[in-house]
């Protein structure tokens, strides 16, 4: 079906009242129907009261009941077909193979979360019998389980309309914790949203699950985002975007009476150091790759590699020019929103006119109404080190090389960072002492370090860490893509002494579940 302008409250297509919406072609500039009127407090005031209605159901659902439901959205996303992906182009700009790509990765992750809610790893279940005997104090039985926190609301990313948006990884977590979710669909997309909303809503109710166990809101973040997340009834927050956003949002979310968890993704320039053998052996290679990771989707990642660290001389210089040379043949690509291209040029232009950053190369200049023109710069870690503006993200393919004197001042570069999702380091076997002082420092900046690869192209698997200390996220703690993203919407609930008529199945004599547990600190098989 063709989008429909409507936002999805519960089993119903509701229309707004506040201000209208218009995706606008970043490509051409040409605005796209329908138009979507903006959600108002009553919206979000309904979609909330069936979230909380749903949650007593859905939160029973068993293992089962609740992995084939999360099946059941990717398939009914498959199940759009083509039409998704052309919406989706004309919203974002975003190539075909790019879209179709991050389809399949939203599906994927689906059903990952549905083969994790079946493991049931998540509930970490442990079990510590009675000791009634034991001197000088008798121990209880003890057994915990995780539950899940309650409704909880997502904004959808404007960067990843499938992947990070109405049932992208936030979605697919919170669901698979339990957690009715009610999505502020981004508004660069609204079309792509209600179609991907509305399979979403088809899984529901194939599923036979309450109505307001997914709802799918549009309008400004400022009033229904506010508005979301101040809601009593909401009780934990995903987000994708802008660090003002970002905070906005935790400061709220801290303001309330019941103050509740945030896991905002906001900024990171992922800074790549390159140790001195590997620069000599193949600083070409690198500025290769470099290159064709910083030129990925215009550049629009929160893993971009925005940064370059390494020490002065003849092999920085020459990396520096095959990265420039690579840089000027960059085609320029669109930009995903007027906003975001205008960001962008504000960014490179503060760098164009430091007169502590030398412009090395800029890209081609595009002929779409939003083109990204690449751009890289070089400044003197001195300089780096005395103006923290120089570590704010420029969201799109622009890196800033820093010239260090010694490998001492790359340290004190690395230890000057603000926190990252990412931290990447080009070595060979000879730069294994370099790396090795390198990398406490890193583990305390970043959620993920590389040797030899490049930050963008974000694995969703077990191991995965999507996470850093502020400012690359609000929660350092925790990861939004991958399987343990679903700690972030589950909280521990210890159970003293109850007999076993009262204790969840999961926790029961003879593990009904079948779920691995932890028995008086011994793995059950
Ligand atoms: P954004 O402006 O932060 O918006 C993201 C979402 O949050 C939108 O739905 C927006 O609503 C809402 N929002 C923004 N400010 C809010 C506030 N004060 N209170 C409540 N809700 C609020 O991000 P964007 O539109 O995606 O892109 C803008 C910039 O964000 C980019 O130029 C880039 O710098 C950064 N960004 C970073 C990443 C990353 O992964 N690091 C990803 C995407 C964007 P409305 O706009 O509908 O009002």
């Amino acid at each position: 079906m063709t989008p429909q302008g409507k936002m999805l409250i519960g089993r119903e297509a509701a229309s707004g009242s506040s201000k209208p919406i218009h995706a606008v072609n970043p490509a051409t500039g040409e605005q796209l129907a329908p138009t979507y009127a903006g959600g108002t407090q009553a919206e979000v005031e309904r979609a909330c009261e069936l979230a909380e209605a749903a949650f007593a159901t859905y939160r029973e659902t068993t293992l089962e009941q609740r992995a084939a439901f999360l099946d059941t959205v990717a398939s009914e996303i498959e199940a759009i077909g083509d039409e998704l992906i052309e919406r989706a182009i004309a919203e974002t700009g975003l190539p075909r193979a790019r879209l179709e790509g991050e389809r399949g990765r939203t599906c994927g992750q689906l059903r990952l979360f549905a083969s994790v809610v079946r493991a049931g790893e998540w509930l970490d279940l442990r079990l510590d019998p009675a000791l009634p005997e034991r001197e000088p104090m008798p121990r209880a039985d003890l057994r915990q389980r995780h539950i899940p926190l309650g409704p909880v609301a997502v904004f959808g990313a404007s960067n990843f309309p499938l992947a990070f948006s109405v049932a992208g990884g936030d979605t697919a977590s919170a669901l698979a914790a339990g957690c009715p979710v009610i999505v502020k669909g981004h508004s660069a997309h609204p079309g792509t949203s209600e179609l991907v909303g509305r399979a979403v809503q088809r899984a529901v109710e194939k599923r036979d699950l309450p109505e307001g166990t997914f709802s799918l809101l549009f309008g400004s973040g400022s009033e229904i985002g506010q508005a979301l997340v101040a809601d009593p009834r909401i009780q934990a927050v995903g987000f994708t975007g802008s660090r003002g956003g970002g905070t906005a949002l935790m400061k709220t979310a801290q303001a309330r009476p019941q103050p509740i968890p945030v896991y905002a993704e906001m900024s990171s320039i992922n800074p790549v150091f390159l140790l001195p053998e590997a620069l000599r052996a193949r600083g070409a290679k690198i500025a290769e790759g470099f290159v064709a990771s910083l030129n990925m989707g215009a550049g629009q990642f929160c893993t971009n590699p925005g940064l370059v660290i390494a020490v002065k001389g003849p092999e920085l210089s020459a990396f520096v020019e095959a990265a420039a040379d690579a840089v000027k043949a960059s085609a320029a690509q669109t930009m995903l929103t007027p906003g975001i291209h205008a960001a962008y040029e504000q960014g490179v232009g503060w760098l164009s006119s430091n007169d502590k950053v030398r412009e090395v190369a800029r890209g081609q200049v595009g002929e779409s109404a939003h083109p990204c023109q690449a751009g890289l710069y070089v400044t003197a870690a001195g300089d780096f080190l005395a103006d923290t503006e120089l570590q704010e993200e420029v969201f799109g393919a622009t890196s800033l090389v820093i010239e260090c004197a010694d490998q001492h001042e790359m340290r004190q570069v690395a230890s000057q960072l603000e926190g990252q999702l990412t931290a990447t380091l080009q070595m060979d076997d000879a730069d294994l002492d370099a790396a090795k002082a390198l990398l406490p420092i890193l583990e305390r900046k970043a959620g993920r370090i590389l040797a030899n690869g490049w930050p963008t192209g974000v694995e969703v698997c077990h191991a995965m860490v999507h996470g850093g200390p502020y400012p690359a996220t609000s929660d350092s703690r925790t990861t939004s893509v991958g399987s343990a993203a679903i700690f972030r919407f589950l909280r521990p609930v210890c159970y003293q002494a109850l007999p076993q008529g009262l204790l969840p199945e999961a926790l029961k004599d003879g593990n009904p579940w079948k779920v691995s547990r932890l028995v008086d600190g011994k793995r059950e098989a």
